[in-house]
């Protein structure tokens, strides 16, 4: 097992996920299968229960893990499925630790950081390294480790220990660090500075890691002579010294490390032979072409509530932009905060609420994307009314197919302040329900999470169209809420069809409306499991509606 290891210095948002996701690309093009593991050093046993506004989105996983959005990047990048235990949290390591000594294993001994943490951290890496993740049940040969966070920080320090050691565990051949840093232009001839690198180098290698690649952030590309300064000063051979200045798109990246020899680094790093003929780069490149040569432009408006920062709505964004590429368009997301759109917000702030209309009005298709909470409700139930009027492209993910029930409920079933029990717990009427399994007491890891089987219940329709005529569907789920049971009946005769449901033919899953050229929700997040050259379905079925095309 081959490992690389990434960790980041002088701050965060350098890019570290990109970094580690496109070395798995370079590994993978040389013929290894890679997989990949994150570490994040906060005390939350997973990401389930942190904000999206602060953190980004909370992507779900096959087995229903809730984890840090770098995990996504890696099973979009190298196109793989990845389990909860890839993403290692302090949380976790600690619980695990104190378990075990309750358990009496550690035989009365005092339980420390080192070793006992710093082992856990170790047999955890090597036991999900040695997990396959490509779907062949393949063991892999390389893992690309990325720790969160930024060297030196406190909460970081035992898992640098602990990768520290694990150098001699593995042994020297089978590792590469590589470390993560900024390059900033100062002054009005652009001069590109080194301290910031050559200070987080000095610190890394105090804490006993040595790096073999860096990889220098920065606006443009490396001047040669940053380059030789930075191999001078911070240890590295100046081919190992890697620019990652800005690209016009994400597919670049892997291009970029290609070109400056970073495959022929970790050929030489790993002891492989490097072979000249890696199709998967021809892949990459020709996608990266194409996503640069879009013109023609689709907008999406998408009516959320975190837009402010577009993180929170990662895969979603992800998945838009698969499709557009399938439809060689290039996409426009038109970001609404819900709450501008709803009646309240034309009285206290008009021109927002003018704006936020008239944003919706220009749309080719909308998108409302999962969420919680009662805040900007009643602007997403407006969103639905709005496409399903106007026969405007319309897909509602979970907390969308939701919302877009219960406008139906409203305004064609009649049933006056129809609502969510989420949003409304006395509501006359309970369009939309708290699951009865799930738990009222403890919001970790308690939702109805990960991927479930949703058979087709129809023998035509254009979700089931989009999937390939597929029987079933099998996507990933995170939410507490579902469509009322009571009322299925009485929406479907209405012609508001469920025409896909759970196993047991109780729960909605998969929602389209009758005589709409594209009105549909989904129960399920389908965005988790988009890729660049495989859209999600019903993503792809908005874009094409979006463009006038026929599903
Ligand atoms: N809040 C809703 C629920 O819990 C929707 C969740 C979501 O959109 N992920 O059911």
């Amino acid at each position: 097992m081959k490992y690389v290891v990434v960790t980041g210095g002088v701050l965060s948002g350098l890019g570290k996920g990109v970094t580690a996701s496109s070395i798995g690309v370079l590994l993978k093009s040389a013929g290894l299968r890679v997989t990949s593991v994150k570490i994040d050093p906060y005390l939350n046993i997973d990401a389930g229960t942190m904000s999206p506004f602060e953190h980004g989105e909370v992507f779900v996983l096959d087995d229903g893990g809730e984890v840090d959005l770098d995990l996504g990047n890696y099973e979009r990048f190298l196109d793989i499925a990845l389990t909860r235990d890839n993403n290692i949290t302090t949380g976790k390591v600690y619980s695990t630790v104190i378990e075990r000594e309750r358990r009496g294993d550690y035989l009365g001994k005092t339980v420390q950081v080192i070793p006992h943490i710093t082992d856990e951290i170790q047999e955890w890496i090597e036991r999900v390294a040695h997990q396959s993740s490509d779907g062949n049940n393949g063991t892999p040969d390389a893992c690309v480790i990325e720790l969160g966070g930024t060297v030196g920080d406190i909460e970081s320090a035992p898992f640098i220990e602990a990768l520290r050691q694990f150098q001699f565990r593995v042994g020297r051949d089978n590792i590469c660090f590589v470390h993560v840093s900024l390059v900033p232009v100062m002054g009005p001839v652009g001069e590109q500075k080194t301290k910031p690198t050559q200070h987080t180098v000095k610190e890394l290698r105090g804490l006993g890691i040595i790096p073999d690649i860096l990889v220098c952030r920065s606006a443009n590309p490396l001047h040669d002579d940053t380059r030789s300064k930075l191999a001078e000063f911070c240890h590295v051979s100046k081919e190992a010294v890697v620019s990652a200045h800005d690209s016009s798109n994400i597919y670049r990246v892997p291009l970029m490390f290609e070109e400056q020899g970073v495959s022929e680094v970790l050929a030489e790093c790993f002891g492989f032979e490097l072979v000249a003929e890696r199709p998967l780069l021809a892949e990459w490149k020709a996608m990266a072409d194409r996503v640069d040569n879009v013109e023609e432009e689709v907008h999406i408006a998408m009516v959320g509530k975190y837009t402010g920062l577009s993180d929170s709505y990662l895969s979603v964004i992800k998945a838009l932009q698969h499709s557009s590429y399938a439809v060689n368009r290039k996409l426009v997301i038109d970001w609404i905060e819900s709450a501008d759109l709803d009646d309240a917000t034309a009285a206290s702030d008009p021109r927002a609420h003018a704006g936020a209309w008239e944003l919706l009005r220009g749309a080719n298709g909308i998108l409302v994307p999962g969420g919680f909470g009662v805040r900007g409700i009643e602007g997403k139930i407006k969103a639905a009314e709005f496409a399903r009027k106007n026969l405007v492209p319309y897909l509602g993910v979970c907390l969308g197919l939701q919302v877009a029930t219960i406008e139906f409920c409203r305004n064609v079933l009649g049933m006056e302040g129809a609502n969510s029990t989420e949003f409304d717990e006395d509501t006359p009427h309970q369009a939309v329900v708290f699951m009865p399994e799930i738990s009222k007491t403890h919001m970790g890891g308690t939702m109805r999470l990960g991927t479930k089987p949703t058979p087709f219940l129809v023998d035509d329709c254009k979700m089931r169209r989009l999937y390939g005529g597929a029987d079933h569907v099998d996507e990933r789920h995170r939410h507490r809420y579902e469509v009322n049971p009571e009322l299925i009946e009485q929406i479907e005769s209405a012609g508001l069809r469920y025409v896909g449901k759970d196993e047991t033919g109780q729960r909605c899953e998969i929602m389209e409306l009758d005589e709409h050229p594209y009105f549909v929700g989904t129960q399920y997040h389908p965005e988790f499991k988009s890729r660049p050259g495989r859209p999600s379905p019903p993503f792809l079925g908005l874009m094409k509606a979006a463009c006038g095309l026929e599903i």
